[in-house]
């Protein structure tokens, strides 16, 4: 097996971890000397309170195991099953309701076997099936905020609202990378780079966790970092198969799940794909060797739905559902989430009995999950009640909603600086994202595919509404021209009355265009075609034709291609998903009351075969490279990663160095001057690039290694400081070990550019290679 090197020692010790509770683990024991086989088992199992399939009278059963209550409350005494979630219940519900069903389920749970049930959820941007709870703008919005403490509240007040409806596990954050603008659960991650993933991605499990990871406090529930490893779609498509060499996996992917666990996170939920061939959750390399060991995760490994079944029904490389179970716990899963159609119990408590699964693995599996259970605090009191939460969905959340929202909105384009508008301009405002709170949310609202959102629409404004009140409804005309059907998530749209819509532009001073996406979630968001709709494209070029201004407003959850329209648009704003109060956020900012800030955290394609994330390697992208080729890049983007203007004017200088030759053991000290030239206040993310000038392995052309959010008054001047450090130059090299190598290092801030010199190579750390 692979010991942790002295390195990850240290690197352990930068993080809290979860705390170790010799009380607990004395209970632990006792609790396993207690529990018969099936009981445990039981333990391992989560079912869903999703409602729909009617007749599924038994856990065991050949229809989907989507149970209402009555059915789960029959599945927890049959099969003392440990713990329960829901995701499609179509329902909002007060947390006074959550609280009563929540309730009867510990109730029967602590009856029937004395344990205490871990119920989870989704609530991903706030507690998003919970009625009238706070919601935030999706992850890929708060990547685009670049602004940790922003992040860290979201996180707060979702999970003081989660804990309110009786809930203290929560399916979040996604540390995937959103490395494929194809992607549908692209809006799910904080974009393409790894630096600001694991930033963002930190200050998430503070904010669920506490920085002590203390969940049995107030407010607190388990983060679960999702999806345990390599999850991205390198395809386009949701769930497919990946190639990741190790090297790539430990690089790009791997770092933002070490520094979460480092952190303390409690659960980690398991890739759905496969990787090289293997299913994840078959993989004992990837769960065990790697996650549990040489990461050392103490906390509990849940499946993603229903996947020990898909090792057998859909990757067919176990030959039976037993073998799947057998692969699936072997390879080092504790629960397994909604394990329809095929009897996970029986075949577990069989294969326990027949020496094919240790003992000691079922023991392993319990004691992670009972671990999270007692750190919650749930024996003691199996729930937390909604009256202890009295500032459920209170102004000061909303506010800081709003506030998330408006520092991630994106201004990508701004020709002759259209905006900000004036108030009393006379607005035609049209297009189908223009009207609707479901598109401004998107999916994991309410229900999986957010298509219920309109129905609890309630006091929030959507972007007409909002626009209407800062505008003055009377300078406002209105009409969508394309529609989304009311049903369905596809990404299908109608066009009615073009003629009308030019009629009412030219009536106006200006087109306020919005444009996007439906809402849709995994799967069911594969596309055929990352072009933005033909109707929509239409739409676009017929408004252009009309010679008014037109600021285009995308509210997507990825970046559909706009190429065949953006330079007739002469200002673009990139809203994201972000919420209930992106409206509001999109309006001040319309008209000049908010100054934009937020950064793209992900490149923009212009066409569909020149998919590019910025730290590719030279060979992807190669400009007119001196005596071989002469001719434009193809891979030329819409708007570059990290890009975002503001209506401030801000000019960088005096990038400088403390020294221009380091070893790998001193720090580099970095400083920079930013000076807002404008008459108005605003804020700017300055950020820090480094370029290896070669290396043993191809470099990227540039890597993010620091950044920071600032604020600056009309005309104010700042110094801002970063510090580095060796390891900052590592790359993962040929032995799967960081290493950083002696050699020409650039240091780039916005256009400036320093180059400095490593006298020496160093490698971090020791890993033992995994069978990958
Ligand atoms: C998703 C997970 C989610 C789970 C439970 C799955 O389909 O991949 O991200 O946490 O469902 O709702």
């Amino acid at each position: 097996s692979c010991q942790p090197s002295s390195e990850n020692i240290q690197i352990k010790k930068a993080g809290v971890g979860i705390p170790s509770d010799q009380s607990i683990e004395k209970k632990i024991a006792q609790q396993l000397e207690r529990l018969t086989l099936a009981e445990k088992v039981g333990q391992m199992t989560q079912i869903t309170l999703d409602v729909i399939t009617q007749g599924a009278d038994e856990f065991v059963s050949d229809e989907p195991l989507a149970l209402d209550e009555k059915l789960v409350l029959e599945a927890i005494q049959k099969y003392k099953v440990g713990s329960v979630l829901n995701t499609a219940n179509n329902r909002a519900r007060t947390p006074k309701k959550w609280n009563s069903v929540i309730e009867h389920l510990q109730r029967v749970s602590m009856e029937e076997i004395g344990i205490p049930l871990i119920y989870g959820v989704d609530a991903i941007h706030g507690t998003t099936y919970t009625a009238g709870a706070t919601f935030f703008p999706q992850q890929i919005g708060l990547g685009a905020t670049w602004n940790p403490e922003i992040v860290r509240q979201g996180a707060e007040v979702c999970a003081y609202e989660t804990r309110a409806s009786g809930i203290p596990w929560n399916f979040s954050p996604v540390l995937d990378m959103g490395r494929d603008a194809r992607w549908a659960r692209m809006w799910e991650t904080f974009g393409e780079d790894v630096y600001l993933n694991t930033q963002l991605g930190l200050e998430v499990i503070k904010g669920y966790q506490g920085e002590d990871n203390d969940i049995s406090k107030h407010g607190r529930v388990a983060a679960c970092l999702k999806h345990f490893l390599g999850y991205s779609s390198l395809s386009g498509k949701d769930r497919t198969p990946a190639l990741i060499p190790e090297r790539e996996l430990r690089e790009i992917y791997l770092p933002t799940f070490q520094a979460a666990v480092d952190q303390g996170a409690y659960t980690v939920m398991i890739n759905s794909g496969l990787i090289n061939g293997i299913p994840v959750h078959a993989n004992y390399q990837l769960l065990t060797e790697l996650l549990k060991k040489e990461m050392g995760f103490d906390g509990l490994v849940v499946t993603d739905w229903a996947d020990i079944e898909n090792i057998h029904i859909r990757d067919k490389v176990a030959a039976t559902q037993k073998e799947a179970v057998k692969m699936a716990i072997n390879a080092g899963i504790d629960m397994a989430m909604v394990p329809y159609n095929y009897n996970f119990t029986t075949n577990l408590i069989e294969l326990v009995t027949e020496g094919e699964v240790p003992m000691q693995r079922i023991d392993d599996a319990v004691s992670r999950i009972l671990r999270v259970k007692y750190a919650m605090g749930l024996f003691e009191k199996p729930m937390d009640k909604q009256e202890e939460y009295p500032e459920f969905a209170s102004e000061k959340f909303e506010q800081s909603a709003l506030e998330a929202a408006r520092e991630s909105i994106t201004l990508l384009k701004n020709n002759e600086q259209v905006l900000p508008l004036k108030k009393g301009t006379k607005v035609f405002v049209t297009g189908p994202n223009a009207h609707s709170m479901r598109t401004l949310n998107g999916g994991w609202t309410y229900s999986w595919q957010g298509e219920k959102v309109d129905e609890f629409a309630g006091k929030y404004q959507s972007i007409l509404t909002a626009i209407q009140a800062v505008n003055g409804t009377g300078n406002v005309s209105y009409q969508p021209t394309v529609e989304y059907p009311a049903e369905g998530t596809y990404d299908v749209d109608h066009l009615r009355d073009l003629n009308k819509a030019k009629r009412m532009a030219k009536a106006a001073d200006v087109i306020v265009l919005c444009l996007g996406e439906n809402t849709y979630t995994e799967k069911p968001g594969d596309l055929h075609d990352l072009n933005i709709s033909e109707n929509q494209q239409l739409l676009a070029k017929e408004m252009a034709k009309l010679g008014k201004p037109i600021v285009l407003v995308l509210n997507e959850g990825r970046p559909r291609l706009i190429s065949t329209f953006e330079t007739q648009m002469d200002a673009v704003l990139q809203t994201y998903l972000p919420g209930n109060f992106g409206g509001q956020a999109l309006a001040e900012i319309l008209f000049g009351e908010v100054n934009p800030s937020g950064k793209l955290p992900y490149t923009y394609p212009k066409y569909a075969n020149s998919l590019l994330t910025y730290d590719h390697k030279y060979a992807e992208n190669q400009e007119k490279m001196e005596g071989m080729y002469d001719y434009e890049s193809l891979m030329e983007v819409q708007y570059p990663f990290g890009h975002g203007l503001s209506y401030a004017d801000f000019e960088y200088r005096d990038l400088t160095l403390s020294k221009t030759t380091f070893t790998a053991e001193e720090t580099i000290e970095v400083s920079v001057k930013v000076k807002n030239n404008s008459a108005i206040a605003g804020k700017e993310v300055v950020q820090l690039y480094i370029s290896d000038h070669y290396a043993s392995l191809a470099p990227s052309v540039k890597k993010l290694k620091r950044f920071e959010k600032i604020h600056l008054a009309a005309q104010e001047e700042r110094t801002i400081r970063f510090t580095l450090q060796g390891r900052d130059l590592a790359f993962v090299g040929f032995n799967n070990e960081w290493i950083s190598e002696k050699g020409d290092f650039s240091i780039m801030v916005d256009q400036l550019k320093q180059d400095f010199y490593l006298s020496e190579t160093k490698t971090y750390n020791q890993v033992q290679s995994l069978a990958l």
